[in-house]
């Protein structure tokens, strides 16, 4: 179960956002996915957990978590569908091997300094980031 106080559903919260059932069982397959999911798989574990919750409603579901930045669509492993990653913190880091498609995860970005430059400098508001660096892993070598 979900706890309702989470940042994740906080964030739906905030903006405004109802807390539907809907919502909070798509929240809950993607929180339980350890942060790697294809929209197939979504779609497939959200019909196991209750069927009555339609396609069209997960995808825009998706869509909805994309823009609150809880999500990022990624294309890992060359899919032709995206691979939503979960944004802890609004951070998410991989060095992917552009050989093997192995794919390693990082913490620490530094990029916090990068991040007060480029709201100054645009006048945005960052919300977070999807770091990928792309090379040759040491077996690939
Ligand atoms: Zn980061
Ligand atoms: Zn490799
Ligand atoms: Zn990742």
């Amino acid at each position: 179960m979900i706890d309702d106080f989470s940042p994740r559903t906080q964030r739906l919260r905030d903006g405004g956002h109802k807390l539907t059932h809907a919502r909070l069982t798509v929240l809950r397959v993607l929180e339980d996915s350890g942060g790697h999911i294809t929209s197939s798989e979504v779609l497939e574990r959200v019909n196991q957990v209750d069927a009555s919750i339609g396609r069209a409603s997960v995808f825009r579901t998706l869509d909805l978590f994309t823009h609150l930045a809880i999500i990022r669509p990624t294309y890992l492993n060359s899919s032709i569908t995206p691979t939503y990653v979960l944004m802890p913190n609004g951070h998410h880091h991989h060095i992917i091997c552009t050989q093997c498609n192995q794919v390693i995860e990082f913490d620490e970005c530094g990029l916090e300094r990068m991040t007060a430059e480029l709201e100054t400098r645009f006048g945005v508001k960052l919300t977070g980031h999807l770091l990928e660096f792309y090379g040759l892993c040491e077996r690939c070598q």
